[in-house]
């Protein structure tokens, strides 16, 4: 079986499987190491079957709240079982499409644990897959806090919540970030009660604060509790629960403790230390072209993507990555990405979509900047839909709008729109003068540049 390849993958999450298919789609030959599914913790156990339950729960409320839109049903339950046929059906039939793609562009998968060998090779068992460029994609696990183990039983990751057989009656949340927003939403609509512990000031708090605040309205209205500039003490596993004691005195308990916060790097024992990778807290260390400074013996480069890489563990970033290095291995000198333009979405009830600089960020670092807030009460779709919610605009003064950031039902489907107006610099009078269809959400967009243009529409002048 041949051995040597102008690419050698190391790892099939989104960042790998991007780079190998692009890179084969450019006619280099390609091997794809693997030691689970092809597809990572994207396909497997985060994005999709996250998105999944997170529909699942939307229908759930949509089926409560019913009468408010005249029409008669009731929730008879939840039956996890169902839940989990529905989501494991979106999962396998996205995996067989992605596993059908790698062959058919004759990408070598190779199943099993890869290591850095040498820095053109990777060994898998007895296997030595040689590269002309080595790719390294290994991903990201779900972190602990010292004093807490996890036991898949009653102290949750992700992971586990994920495949959980049943609704928790009660639920704590360590970590208001973006995964434990998006459990918390889940189980506060299956019915369960939650309670999210942040050690920060605010819930989500790398959104721009408007987000974070109008976030906690909400889960308040939603009857989900949190507890935040909060510090986690003691960790107890107690009869059919869980114990935490936390800062100020106070002890919660519940049926699991979902922690959930932060990923952090698999970096550790894959021969990249020893091989001459430079790690900084386990992340690998890039330039912005994502090499990590090491060659191979035929001149080549390692590269690194996805989650292992300092930065933003999302998967659009992690599929971006990987083109952006196929490309580059293909000498067709890419433009490097921009970090900051990577839209960002917690799909939580409601919705935060966001691309840019937050209001403190901008401020800091442009000096004067502009805001305007558009009101989703203004906007039809969003009343037939019943939400609430806002568009927040940051420009820079007299320039081009730097950050937008979106909360309510379906923010996510606008934030295309955003990403655009930010990437191309946008002044407000260019995204004034387009049409947007109505009755969309995505008129929201519109009005708020109208306004920002000094023609506001459906809006208090
Ligand atoms: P996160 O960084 O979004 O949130 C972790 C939260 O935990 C932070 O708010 C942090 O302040 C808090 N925290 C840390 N230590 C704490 C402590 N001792 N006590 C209480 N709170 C503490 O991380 P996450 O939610 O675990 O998600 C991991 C990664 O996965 C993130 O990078 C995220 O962007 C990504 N992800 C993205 C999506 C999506 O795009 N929708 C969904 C899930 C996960």
């Amino acid at each position: 079986m041949d051995s040597t390849f102008d690419v050698v993958v190391l790892g099939a999450g989104s960042g790998g499987y991007a780079c190998a298919l692009r890179a084969a789609e450019l006619g280099l030959t390609v091997a794809l190491v693997e030691r689970a599914k092809v597809g990572g913790t994207c396909l497997h156990l985060g994005c999709i079957p996250t998105k999944a339950l997170l529909h699942a729960a939307e229908v759930a409320d949509t089926v409560r709240d019913a009468g408010e839109f005249g029409v008669g049903a009731s929730l008879a339950g939840i039956d996890m079982a169902g839940v989990h046929r529905y989501k494991d059906a979106v999962v396998a039939k996205l995996f067989k499409g992605l596993t059908g793609l790698v062959a058919s562009r004759g990408i070598t998968l190779v199943e099993g644990e890869g290591r850095l060998f040498a820095p053109d090779t990777v060994a898998v068992g007895d296997r030595l897959l040689t590269g002309r460029h080595v790719v390294l994609a290994s991903g990201s696990y779900a972190k602990t806090l010292p004093g807490i183990t996890i036991d898949g039983q009653y102290v949750l990751t992700s992971e586990h919540a994920l495949g959980l057989d049943r609704v928790p009656t009660s639920a704590l949340v360590l970590g208001g970030g973006v995964i434990g927003c998006e459990f918390a939403s889940v189980w506060r609509s299956f019915g369960a009660e939650v309670t999210i512990i942040e050690a920060l000031p605010h819930l989500v708090p790398n959104e721009d604060q408007a987000i974070s605040l109008a976030l906690e309205r909400s889960f308040r209205r939603r009857r989900i509790g949190f507890r935040v500039a909060a510090r986690v003490e003691q960790v107890t596993v107690i009869d059919g629960g869980v114990r935490v004691s936390i800062s100020g005195g106070d002890t919660l308990e519940a049926e699991v403790l979902l922690v959930a916060v932060g990923r952090g790097p698999c970096t550790d024992g894959l021969g990249y230390a020893e091989q001459g990778v430079t790690l900084e807290h386990g992340f690998v260390v890039t330039d912005e072209r994502l090499a990590t400074g090491l060659t191979t013996a035929s001149g080549g480069h390692v590269y690194a993507v996805g989650d292992i890489v300092p930065g933003l563990q999302l998967a659009h970033r992690g599929f971006q990555q990987g083109i952006f290095v196929a490309e580059e291995i293909a000498g067709l000198d890419p433009n490097p990405i921009d970090e900051a333009g990577i839209p960002r979405i917690t799909y939580c009830d409601p919705e935060i979509a966001s691309v840019g600089l937050t209001e403190t960020t901008a401020r800091d670092r442009l000096g004067k900047i502009e805001t305007l807030t558009y009101d989703l009460g203004g906007n039809g779709k969003s009343q037939i839909l019943k939400t609430q919610g806002f568009v927040k605009l940051v420009r820079q003064s007299e320039g081009p709008v730097v950050g937008i950031h979106i909360i309510g039902a379906r923010a996510g489907e606008l934030i295309g729109e955003a990403q655009l107006i930010y990437g191309w610099e946008a002044f407000p009078d260019d995204i004034a003068s387009l049409v947007h269809a109505h009755p969309t959400q995505n008129e929201a967009l519109g009005e708020a540049f109208l306004a920002l243009a000094g023609k506001p529409l459906h809006i208090h002048a």
